[in-house]
């Protein structure tokens, strides 16, 4: 028997192996093997009967031929050892990886590594164990007899029960080695246990009993267990949606089955996985990038032991080895968030609907706003199943949406002013009641331009095209793509000029003007850089919940399923910063979402809420619909566009980048390869071009946007023009993103 292997050190290449005589070795285990004089993990891919190479015996034998003579099935070396009985990879699993190498097109051991969680691969990654004090009891006969203060000892160790030999040691105010006596008189023992680190521990775990479902929640419960399809549950933001997957799950458990729930990465906060917790206990796992590493390998291995039968993650989660899947859930299916931004590009809400369907799970695509792709599958196609929840639990009303035309609101010729004054009379207002208020605007530091006062040039970052943001904190310039910094030079690199303005406003700037207006309230910002530490993000969002502030000001991390009751008004500043990026096709279908997500927070407990947007472009119709809370109606208009724009979700979408230091090298292989692409049938190119963010610490890019009928002949066309194999050389790295998300 043989057996192919993957090694995650080699990408693109499945090794095959011999399986020694009396070795029982199945698909889907970690096995070690030799490699070039090492020996490697490697994961069992499939089981054949022959060697591959067997039939391949040339008559003479050249120099350097693959299949030389003495290649006989004897030569292929054999697998050294099982490393884990229990299988790390189902043949669903590995299935559905195949899949996603194809349609990404990216070797398997690329996408291998993507199901893979980085402490479960990493080499010697190991369970933690733990010494355990155990008492032994009833205190057994005919032992050594003990001293006064060692029969002390044990007494204080039965009324504990014992423990962790350095907590018992702590709290009994003793030392291992006086333990470790105790053990040797045979009065408790002292054993290594596996203790799983648990990112849920010290958090109360009290199952809460579910609440009776609202008649909305009910009828859509009722259509999503009887549909074969995936589900699009359309449901207002409130509606109730979380309670609905919940029940969904607690029926899956009892038919015996398990259950994924995937999250936006930013809504993976605690409320969230508390919600579960509360309601599964410790069936709950929580799959996520924020967790130590050492919890994230025992929250995996929890589940592929089946100790764990609901998961709860971002993308990767989608890879969960439950054994059983009886439920995907994807909640807000339309973030972009579910698109990873390497390689594999894969969109884990399209590999969910892939792997549910293998499994014969059902599937929940949740959202208030759908993305355009999954609303189509659902009304004009018809491969998914739509319900709609319309109305928000207990009738709470949508909040009202405000449009301020910050046209209008340079009143005194001082130029725009960051807030409008209804916005700022808004704000009072809610200070007087003691209510709370977001306010949203998704750009951080204090001016995004820093421009000379003189020749009006701004200072742009060395390495990247993009403009330096001035960061008043410590007085730097900082690039927001590749994190480069500078202090504010004294003269214009340009004309030699010494005066600059700082232009437009980031949260760090709102921060400030804010405290001048409202001098009494307290704020909270939320930004990349207030939450660099690794619980600053928890730790901030329940302080406002604790109301210790009254303003939550910040960028998208605050967009998301964040439910505070005693929020009343969301103020929207700069609504249309995402629509000014005008070579984004889904420019307006983010701004539509962002909009309804952020009014979403407003007036979620019993008190109404109001959300003002300020925008310069009352007219768009992203802006228009948001305000209107019609999604329907938004999807409806947008997708006419689409179509007769010919782009997704109409026609499927590709964008292949060349990245390298050499621009003309860069754009030389570029055009070469746009050429050879018109010249495949059934393809539309738009041909090479500078990519809308040419240049990236010191890396140009260029890009070509491939569009067709299908994947399949995006795929087969890339694989002809560019084999896999000439992707990556020294000069060149050419990365092809399958149905991209961003264009950048
Ligand atoms: P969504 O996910 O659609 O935004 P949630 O599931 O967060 O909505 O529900 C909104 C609020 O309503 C939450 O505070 C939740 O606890 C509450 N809720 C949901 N369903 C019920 C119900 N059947 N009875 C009482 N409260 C509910
Ligand atoms: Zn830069």
């Amino acid at each position: 028997m043989f057996a192919q292997v993957a090694i995650e050190q080699v990408p693109d290449i499945l090794f095959t192996y011999r399986i020694p005589e009396g070795m029982e070795v199945l698909v889907g285990q970690r096995v070690s093997v030799p490699w070039q004089r090492i020996y490697r993990l490697g994961y069992v891919i499939a089981l054949t009967e022959t060697s591959p190479y067997q039939p391949v015996k040339p008559a003479k034998p050249k120099q350097g031929d693959l299949f030389a003579a003495d290649d006989s099935e004897a030569s292929i070396k054999a697998i050294a050892a099982v490393d884990d009985a229990l299988p790390y990879f189902s043949e669903t699993i590995i299935r559905l990886l195949r899949w996603l190498a194809d349609y990404y097109s990216v070797g398997f051991t690329l996408a291998l590594r993507s199901a893979l969680p980085a402490p479960v691969r990493a080499q010697g990654a190991k369970d933690r164990e733990l010494l355990m004090v155990i008492p032994i009891t009833p205190c057994p006969k005919n032992l050594p007899p003990l001293t006064t203060r060692q029969q002390q000892l044990y007494s204080e160790i039965v009324r504990i029960d014992g423990g962790r030999l350095t907590q018992v040691c702590d709290e009994l105010g003793t030392t291992p080695p006086t333990v470790k006596k105790l053990a040797a008189a045979g009065y408790i023992r002292c054993e290594r246990m596996v203790v799983a680190r648990s990112p849920l521990k010290g958090r109360m775990v009290m199952p809460a009993r579910p609440p009776q479902l609202t008649s909305g929640q009910q009828t859509a419960l009722t259509e999503i267990l009887t549909t074969d399809k995936p589900v699009l549950l359309f449901g207002v933001t409130g509606s109730g949606k979380t309670e609905v997957y919940m029940q969904a799950i607690a029926r899956t458990l009892d038919a015996g089955r398990d259950a994924i729930v995937l999250v936006p990465e930013i809504s993976l906060t605690p409320q969230t996985v508390s919600r579960f917790a509360a309601r599964f206990g410790k069936t709950v796992a929580v799959l996520h990038s924020a967790l130590s590493d050492g919890e994230r390998h025992d929250e995996w291995h929890r589940i592929r032991r089946g100790e764990a039968r609901v998961v709860v993650g971002p993308r990767s989660a989608v890879f969960a080895p439950v054994r059983n899947l009886g439920l995907m859930i994807v909640d807000e299916e339309h973030d972009s968030g579910y698109k990873q931004d390497e390689s594999p590009r894969y969109s884990a809400r399209d590999v969910a609907v892939v792997r549910a369907t293998m499994e014969h799970a059902r599937c929940i695509l949740g959202s208030a706003t759908p993305s355009l792709e999954s609303w189509r599958n659902a009304t004009e196609l018809g491969k998914y199943t739509l319900v709609r929840m319309p109305e928000r639990v207990g009738g709470s009303q949508l909040p009202s949406v405000a449009v301020l035309d910050m046209r209008q609101a340079d009143t005194d010729g001082k130029g725009v002013p960051i807030f409008s004054p209804p916005l700022i009379d808004a704000m009072r207002n809610r200070l007087e009641r003691g209510e709370q208020i977001i306010l949203f605007l998704n750009r951080r530091g204090y001016a995004p331009t820093y421009q000379c006062d003189h020749c009006q040039t701004a200072i742009m970052c060395e390495k990247c095209s993009a403009k330096m943001t001035y960061h008043v904190k410590d007085d730097t310039l900082r690039c927001h793509l590749c994190g480069a910094w500078m202090r504010p030079p004294m003269r214009c690199p340009s004309c030699g000029g010494p005066t600059f303005n700082r232009l437009g406003f980031g949260t760090q700037r709102v921060e400030a003007a804010l405290h001048a207006i409202l001098p009494s309230a307290r704020i909270i910002r939320m930004d990349a850089d207030s939450t660099s530490r690794r619980h600053s993000h928890d730790e901030l969002l329940a302080a406002f919940r604790a109301k210790e502030a009254d303003i939550l000001l910040g960028t998208q991390m605050i967009a998301k399923g964040l439910d505070f009751p005693n929020v009343t008004l969301v103020g929207i500043l700069a609504a249309d910063r995402s629509l000014d990026i005008t070579y984004d096709f889904r420019a307006a279908e983010r701004t539509f979402q962002l909009i309804a997500q952020v009014s979403g927070r407003a007036g979620r407990g019993t008190l109404p809420g109001d959300v003002l947007v300020q925008t310069f472009q009352p007219d768009h119709p992203a802006i228009r619909l948001a305000a209107a809370c019609d999604y329907e109606n938004f999807a409806a208009e947008t997708l006419a566009d689409r179509r007769a724009e010919a782009l997704p979700p109409f026609k499927k979408l590709a964008c292949v980048t060349f990245i390298g230091e050499d621009l003309a090298h860069v754009s030389a292989a570029a055009e070469a390869a746009s050429r050879r692409f018109e010249a495949c049938r059934g393809l539309t190119v738009i041909p090479a071009m500078p990519a809308p963010l040419e240049k990236k610490e010191t890396h140009w890019r260029w890009q070509i946007i491939l569009k067709g009928d299908s994947s399949k002949g995006i795929v087969a066309a890339c694989e002809h023009v560019l084999p896999k194999s000439q992707r990556i050389s020294d000069k060149l790295r050419i990365l092809i993103d399958i149905d991209a998300v961003f264009l950048s």
